[in-house]
Order: C-alpha cells, then sequence, then structure tokens
C-alpha cells in the first residue's frame, strides 16, 4: 500500500460521502441513512443505501458497497491511486510521498534493465534446478499434470529449491546486489543482514510481459503444508500484479474469439497445452479479493483486446461461489467495454 495510514484517513474524513454521491445520484433521507437509486446498476426502487455513520455505502440489489474511494473507483473506472488523489485533491489534503509497507520511504530506484536481468538470470536458476537431482519432486508433479518436456521449455517452468538462499547466493555471484534481488521481489535482508530466498521449494512460473522479459514469477507450492499455494511477485518497477496476465505473452495472438480466464498458471498452461492458445491466467488472487483491496481488475486488459472473457474458476475459499461469480460478471458489465464476461465453474489444481 503505497498510502500511509494518516493520509488514507485524512482524506477520507474531509470528503463527506453523502456530498460526493449526490453529485451522481439524487438521494433522499430514510431515517439516519440516505438512499437513492444505484449508480451501478439498473432498477427504480432505491436499494442504494449510503451509511453517513460510518461513511460507506451498499447497494442492497446488486451488492456493490464500500467507502469514498471504492465509489470513485467504481462510478469513474479509475484506480485506486488515482482514486485516492482525485479525492485528496477535491478536499485540498497535500500528497505525500510514496512509501514502502512499512512506511519509510522508498529505496532509490534500481534500473529496469537490471530487473529484467535479474529476472531473467533467476528464471535460468530455476529452470536449471528443475532438471537437477533436487527437482525431482517438482518433475513428478509436472508428469502429475501431464506437462511435456515441451510444454516445460516453452514456459520456463522452473524449481525453487527448498533451502533458504540457493538463489541469493547464486544472483550475487552473477553481481547482482542485495538492493536489485529485493526490488525485484526474489529476496529479502533477514534479521542477521543476510540475504534469504523468498520463494523456496516450490515450483516456478516466470511471468512475461508482452515484449517477452521476464518480469515477475507465480511460485506454486509442492508441499500441501505450505499455507499459501501461491506466493507472487509483488509489485517492483518493472511488473504491477494487478495489470499483468500469466500467459497473455502467449495469449495475444489467439485472442480474436475471446480470452479463457484460469485460475493459476498450471491452469492456463494445462490449457494452452491442450490447444487453447487463448488461456491465461490471473496470479493465483481473487479477483473479487483484488477488488476489496482496492487494486485493479484482472479484465482490465478487456480494454486493451476487448475480446470476450471465459471465467474458468472452480469454488474455493478465495472465490467462494457461483453467486460471487454472477456479481463479478455484474459488476464487469457496468462499462460498455467489459460486457460480454461469461462464468464458467471448472475444475482447478
Ligand atoms: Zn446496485
Amino acid at each position: 500500500m503505497a498510502f500511509s495510514k494518516p493520509f488514507l484517513e485524512e482524506v477520507k474524513r474531509r470528503n463527506n460521502l453523502t456530498d460526493l454521491i449526490s453529485r451522481f445520484v439524487p438521494l433522499k433521507r430514510a431515517g439516519s441513512n440516505m438512499v437513492g437509486c444505484c449508480p451501478f446498476h439498473s432498477e427504480k426502487t432505491p436499494s442504494f443505501t449510503v451509511f453517513p455513520a460510518t461513511e460507506s455505502y451498499y447497494c442492497f440489489g446488486c451488492g456493490a458497497g464500500g467507502d469514498a474511494i471504492t465509489f470513485v473507483m467504481q462510478s469513474e473506472g479509475l484506480e485506486y491511486r488515482e482514486a485516492v488523489e482525485q479525492l485528496a485533491k477535491l478536499a485540498g489534503v497535500p500528497l505525500e510521498e510514496e512509501q514502502n509497507d512499512r512506511g519509510r520511504p522508498l529505496a532509490p530506484a534500481v534500473k529496469k534493465d537490471r530487473l529484467f536481468a535479474v529476472n531473467k538470470a533467476a528464471a535460468r536458476f530455476f529452470y536449471a534446478k528443475l532438471q537437477s537431482p533436487e527437482g525431482e519432486y517438482a518433475r513428478a508433479y509436472l508428469q502429475k499434470r501431464r506437462f511435456s518436456d515441451t510444454t516445460v521449455k516453452r514456459f520456463g517452468i522452473g524449481y525453487a529449491p527448498a533451502g533458504w538462499d540457493g538463489l541469493c547466493k547464486h544472483l550475487h555471484a552473477q553481481g547482482f546486489t542485495d538492493l536489485e534481488i529485493s526490488t525485484a521481489f526474489l529476496g529479502r535482508a533477514g534479521k542477521n543482514g543476510s540475504m534469504f530466498d523468498l520463494f523456496r521449494n516450490r515450483l516456478m512460473f516466470p511471468i512475461f510481459d508482452l515484449t517477452g522479459e521476464v518480469v515477475a514469477f507465480s511460485g506454486r507450492r509442492l508441499s500441501e503444508d505450505d499455507e499459501r499455494k501461491y506466493v507472487n511477485t509483488s509489485d517492483t518497477p518493472v511488473f504491477k500484479k494487478s495489470r499483468v496476465l500469466f500467459g497473455l505473452n502467449f495469449a495475444k495472438n489467439d485472442a480474436q474469439d475471446g480470452l479463457i480466464l484460469c485460475e493459476g498458471a498450471p491452469d492456463c498452461i494445462a490449457m494452452q497445452q491442450a490447444g487453447f492458445g487463448n488461456a491465461i491466467a490471473t496470479l493465483g488472487t481473487a479477483i473479487t479479493g483484488e477488488h476489496a483491496h482496492g487494486h485493479d481488475d484482472p479484465c482490465h486488459h478487456h480494454r486493451l483486446f476487448r475480446p470476450q472473457l471465459y471465467l474458468c474458476y472452480q469454488d474455493s475459499p478465495r472465490f467462494p461461489s457461483h453467486q460471487e461469480g454472477l456479481r463479478y460478471r455484474q459488476r464487469l458489465r457496468r462499462t460498455p467495454a467489459r460486457q460480454g464476461c461469461h462464468h464458467q465453474q471448472g475444475r482447478s489444481a
């Protein structure tokens, strides 16, 4: 999160939600709340409610809800950052410097070339590890999923070993600095100051941008004891998680008939191997969760390609029900560029 909590609170405090929403929809008082017709779905009986006490809103018809920031995002189709900046401007709150998660100013920028280089070196390392004796279990998983050697090569699938610092040591030996490694989200400094790997004992899927550079990784767990099924690169100067979809570099030329959005890299690769060249995947994150946290929509690419989008998601705690899928589809329908999304339930592994 790039903004500090006090800053966000100040921005929200100085923007009166009822006034903000009244600019879009006429609101009427109903007890201590305000009601009106929902700006996000078409209705004749007002089910859109603003709660001044909590500075929040909720539509009992379509489930749209949130605070001033989400309202600006939803109503104007803005990204989180843009919405916050717009609200800050409206209320005359000066913008603060970008900060990292711990509230410190961001470290001096690492050159993008170096980030591409360090990612490429990491991808080669993971690929070599998959072919080594250490990668035996990972290879067995790939065999179970019936991924051919050609597929493994085409997608550059690799293995991040279980040790703590194999990759960091390898990258150091290649001349990469701690700052370059940590900026690329490949390693982090531990309490004693030495670097440790952020991907451990995982099947590694490099994520390519549309020009074919490795910009990030999606790491799938190999041990069910690992709490997180996927660990993905966080945002870096060359990678915005909410903007990049896995496999789009391969799928972009097959997008005429629409894109099939799968739940993770392995599903996307399986589909591609089976002949669906138009399969892509979100990066192991729930599309709904991304929204809730104010990130961009994975269907953002829809604006670029404007094809039909088919959702191929299984029921999972992160994407709990068909109902939610339908709600998501409804949300996509709110903007004309995003029409034609279909939700299809399927199985994922
Ligand atoms: Zn509504």
